[in-house]
C-alpha cells in the first residue's frame, strides 16, 4: 500500500519517465539545483580544489531521508568535476566481483554512486575499504581480488547513517547532511517543473503544491503532474491555488502533505496506545507494515511536523499530534507509569 501512496518520497516507476510526461525534471549544475545551501556551497569548494589539483574528489557521503536529491547531487558532482559517472545501489552488488567488475570500469577520477550503502554485505564492504584507500592489490584482501584500479571519488547515499559500519563511516572525507525543503525553496522547485513542463502555474498555485510537498522535492514532482493533469482536464488557462487545492484534496493529500496512511499511524498511538510510547517493531505489527518503511517513510516527516516524538520508550503523540487529529491531549505520565510497575 505504501508502494502506491501518492506523497511517498520513495521512487516510483512513473517518477522518471512517464508517456504522458517524459520530461526530466532533475536538475544539471549546482546552480539549478535549489536549497541545501551550505551542502552546495561546501562541494562547490571541495570540487573547485579537486579540479585545480587534477586529482579525484575526497569520497563523499550523502545522508537525509528519501527523495532530497541524493542521487541528483551524486550525478551533478560528476558533471561539475567533468567526469564520469556510474550509478549502483547495495542491494545491487551481490557478490565482491559485482564490485570489482565496476570498479575496474572506472576511469581516472570517476565518480561512483552507491545508493543504500548501509545495506553492503560486510564481504563486500571489506574489498570496498581497500579500493577507497587505493591499496587493492596489497594487504590482506589482494588475495582474493587483484585489480588495476584509477583514483574515483565514492559517493555513497545512505536514508540511515547510524546503520553504517564506523569503518565505512570513517573513509567518507566529506559528509554532507541533507534536510527537509522550506515551501520557499520547494515552490521554486515547482516553479522550474511547471517551466520545464510547459505548465501555466501561478506563483500561489506553486505555493499550495510546495506547502503539500512533505519538505521533499520528490514529492512536489509527483503532485506537479498530478496538478497538471487536474489542471487540463478542467481546461484551466492557468492553474491556482483553488484547482491545486481541489486536485491535492481529491487526491487525498492534506493541507500538511499527509495521507490516509499518516493518519493511520497516528491513530494507531492514540487509540491502541494511550498516545504512546510505543515501540516501533509493535506499530509495524499494528499497521502490517515493515520496521524500516515506518522509521524511513513516514515518521521522519511527521518528527519534523512536531506531531511526533521519539523517546527511549518509544513513539509519543505530540500535542501537536492530538490537535491535528482533533483528539483531547494525552496524559504522558500514564503510560510510562504503567511501563514502570512492570518494570519493576
Ligand atoms: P534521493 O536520491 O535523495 O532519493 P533524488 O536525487 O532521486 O533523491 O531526487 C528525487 C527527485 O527530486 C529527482 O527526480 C529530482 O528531479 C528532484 N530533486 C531533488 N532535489 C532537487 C532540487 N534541489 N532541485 C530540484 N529538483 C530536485
Amino acid at each position: 500500500m505504501i508502494e502506491e501512496r501518492i506523497v511517498s518520497p520513495q521512487k516510483q516507476i512513473e517518477d522518471e519517465n512517464t508517456n504522458s510526461a517524459p520530461v526530466n525534471l532533475r536538475p544539471q549544475s549546482l546552480a539549478d539545483f535549489v536549497g541545501q545551501r551550505t551542502v552546495c556551497e561546501n562541494l562547490k569548494v571541495f570540487i573547485e580544489a579537486a579540479k585545480s589539483r587534477g586529482e579525484a574528489l575526497d569520497h563523499v557521503l550523502l545522508f537525509g531521508p528519501p527523495g532530497l536529491g541524493k542521487t541528483t547531487l551524486a550525478s551533478i558532482v560528476a558533471k561539475e568535476l567533468g567526469v564520469g559517472f556510474r550509478a549502483t545501489s547495495a542491494p545491487m552488488i551481490s557478490k565482491s566481483g559485482d564490485l570489482a567488475a565496476i570498479l575496474t570500469n572506472l576511469e581516472r577520477n570517476d565518480v561512483l554512486f552507491i545508493d543504500e550503502i548501509h545495506r553492503l554485505n560486510p564481504a563486500i564492504e571489506e574489498v570496498l575499504y581497500s579500493a577507497m584507500d587505493l591499496i587493492i592489490g596489497e594487504g590482506p584482501s589482494a588475495r582474493s581480488v587483484r585489480i588495476d584500479l584509477q583514483p574515483f571519488t565514492l559517493v555513497g547515499a545512505t536514508t540511515r547513517s547510524g546503520m553504517l559500519s564506523t569503518p565505512l563511516r570513517e573513509r567518507f572525507g566529506i559528509p554532507l547532511r541533507l534536510d527537509f525543503y522550506s515551501p520557499e525553496e520547494l515552490m521554486k522547485i515547482v516553479m522550474r517543473g511547471a517551466r520545464l513542463l510547459e505548465m501555466p502555474l501561478s506563483d500561489v498555485g506553486a505555493l499550495e503544491i510546495a506547502k503539500r510537498s512533505r519538505g521533499t522535492p520528490r514529492v512536489a514532482g509527483r503532485l506537479l503532474r498530478r496538478v497538471r493533469d487536474f489542471g487540463a482536464v478542467c481546461g484551466a488557462l492557468e492553474v491556482d491555488n483553488k484547482i491545486a487545492d481541489n486536485a491535492l484534496r481529491r487526491l487525498d493529500v492534506d493541507d500538511y502533505g499527509l495521507d490516509a496512511f499518516d493518519r493511520r499511524y497516528l491513530n494507531c498511538i492514540v487509540q491502541n496506545y494511550g498516545g504512546g510510547p510505543v515501540g516501533a517493531d509493535t506499530l509495524a505489527a499494528a499497521l502490517s507494515e515493515e520496521r524500516d518503511t515506518i522509521e524511513e517513510v513516514i515518521e521522519p516527516f511527521l518528527l519534523k511536523l512536531g506531531f511526533l516524538q521519539r523517546t527511549p520508550r518509544g513513539r509519543v503523540i505530540s500535542d501537536l499530534g492530538c490537535k491535528y487529529l482533533g483528539v483531547p491531549q494525552m496524559r504522558k505520565d500514564k503510560p510510562s507509569a504503567q511501563l514502570d510497575l512492570l518494570d519493576n
